[in-house]
């Protein structure tokens, strides 16, 4: 990768870190006139956004995150997307974002349409729909004010009065009662099909919560109500053409990037941070201010260490706790995935799962520190939506398991052996991706003949590959309230 090459200068604002959150940051801030420098420590930009031929020559896989409705639905896209687009980006999208199928084959689809999608579900599951999307569209303002601010700052004081007044203090109650009820109430007491829960239910999981955790039932809405209005956008050749207009915008705007920078250490002078020290002793430093793009962990725990912190704050630092690990499996297949069921030939992400316990039981083994007997299996067809992914006559599928243990103690099936010290071997990830495919050739009988060939990371290969995802956790942390 080029690098521009003002290294050592000073600048107006440092970001430590280059994932989606710096990229917009440092977006953002340039075209404000600020003079930004990222410095990341991996020999790529982008963070979680990457695209590799992980498997064979021309099949390229986006190796960590890739579905972009909640970015494309964001304030940040309203702000730059259009010179995003500018500077190169392109989305492709689909109809048909999400379905679920049970073990029996039984399956919903839900679609981009919410006239069609209450139809499909019918007489009184299409009305509680309709009233759960109602819940999302009626109070948007005070939902998206809460969630795109500090929790506990004056802004969402100022907010909750001024709902208060405008609703009254009941309707504050019953909004409040509703956003903190969890998923699996809000499925059980609304829904009667179980192919229409269990495509709701997994979606949980992407917002790092499960579906007995409060606030679940509200994510769950917002997830559908997102689906429908987004689709399921991915990049056009590949998430790496995203950074790419990123980098493009952020560069044309006076920023500079430097990879292969790790940052060990942020320098404090009066109280105010003013430089950042790389393990190789270069130093960057800031006239402004400094962001850092990377865990509580990371920040109180080593950037911060020569500096006078309160002992409060460290010691909050200490208690984060991450959530579950995850495994992502990269296939390359030969031809196109054929369903069971060919209704899901073209939908973008399909859960195979049980419904809610199953994904209530397959937690709670993780959590224990065992790998699941029946996982929740997220699976994205990327190149059903964008061919260029694959050489033509074949394609890739992105498999996605978030309910996995970082230290394992055993397995919930008894088959798969453990090593001795319960790390992450290749041995293990085998065998659990192994156990995986097996699922997936319930529903594509055709699959193990198609794979041309496989990649496997474990919760242990994400964490190597990016120091954010501590324990393999895709959220960097645990989501719960
Ligand atoms: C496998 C996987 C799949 C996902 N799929 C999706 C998806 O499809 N859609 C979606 O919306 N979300 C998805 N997510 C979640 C999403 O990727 C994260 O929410 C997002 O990456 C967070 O962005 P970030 O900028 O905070 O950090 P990250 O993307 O984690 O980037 C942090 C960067 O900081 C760097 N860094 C850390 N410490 C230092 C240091 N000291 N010095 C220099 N650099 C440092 C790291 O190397 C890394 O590059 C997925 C996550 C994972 C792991």
């Amino acid at each position: 990768m080029q690098e521009t090459d003002d290294k050592g200068k000073k600048y107006d604002v440092i970001i430590v870190g280059s994932g989606i959150n710096s990229l917009v940051a440092a977006a953002l801030l340039s075209l404000k006139g600020q003079k930004v420098c990222i410095l990341e420590r991996n020999d790529w930009i982008g963070g979680c956004i990457k695209t590799d031929e992980l498997t064979l020559a021309g099949f390229k896989h986006d190796v960590f995150s890739g579905f972009h409705p909640l970015f494309i639905t964001s304030p940040a896209y309203g702000e730059i997307g259009e010179l995003l687009h500018k500077h190169g980006l392109e989305y492709v999208n689909t109809d048909k974002p999400t379905a679920a199928v049970l073990p029996d084959g039984r399956h919903f689809i839900l679609t981009t349409s919410r006239e069609d999608n209450i139809a499909a579900m019918g007489g009184g599951d299409g009305a509680a729909y309709a009233r759960s999307m109602a819940d999302i569209e009626q109070n948007t303002d005070i939902i998206f004010g809460l969630l795109g601010s500090d929790l506990w700052s004056f802004g969402v004081l100022k907010l909750l009065v001024k709902s208060v007044w405008s609703r009254g203090i009941q309707k504050m109650s019953a909004f409040f009662g509703m956003s903190l009820d969890n998923c699996k109430n809000w499925l059980e007491s609304s829904f009667e099909s179980e192919e229409l829960k269990a495509c709701i239910a997994p979606w949980i999981l992407h917002t790092g919560l499960s579906p007995s955790s409060p606030l679940s039932g509200l994510m769950g809405k917002l997830i559908f109500f997102t689906l429908e209005a987004a689709g399921m956008p991915i990049v056009k050749g590949g998430s790496a053409n995203f950074v790419k207009a990123f980098r493009s915008l952020i560069e044309a705007n006076g920023g500079v990037f430097f990879t292969k920078q790790d940052v060990t250490e942020i320098i404090v002078e009066d109280g105010k941070a003013v430089a950042v020290k790389t393990k190789a002793g270069d130093i960057y430093e800031a006239r402004k201010a400094i962001i850092c793009n990377v865990t509580p962990t990371q920040l109180y725990g080593e950037l911060l260490t020569n500096t006078d912190i309160a002992g409060k704050i460290t010691k909050e630092a200490e208690n984060y706790r991450y959530g579950n690990g995850d495994m992502q499996i990269h296939l390359a297949i030969d031809g196109d995935v054929q369903w069971k069921d060919k209704a899901l030939n073209d939908v973008a992400m399909i859960h195979l799962t049980s419904g809610v316990d199953s994904i209530s039981k397959a937690i709670n083994e993780a959590e224990r520190g065992f790998l699941p007997e029946r996982a929740t299996v997220v699976v994205a067809q990327p190149t059903v939506l964008d061919p260029s992914r694959a050489p033509e006559g074949k394609s890739i599928l992105w498999l996605q398991l978030q309910e996995l243990p970082f230290h394992i103690k055993g397995d919930a099936a008894n088959i798969i052996e453990i090593s001795e010290d319960g790390l992450w071997d290749e041995k293990t990830a085998n065998a659990y991706a192994d156990r995986i495919i097996d699922r997936l050739c319930e529903h594509i009988p055709n699959l193990k003949k198609q794979i041309l060939a496989r990649a496997v990371l474990s919760p242990r290969d994400l964490e190597k590959q990016n120091k954010n995802l501590v324990k393999g956790d895709p959220y960097s942390g645990s989501c719960g309230i």
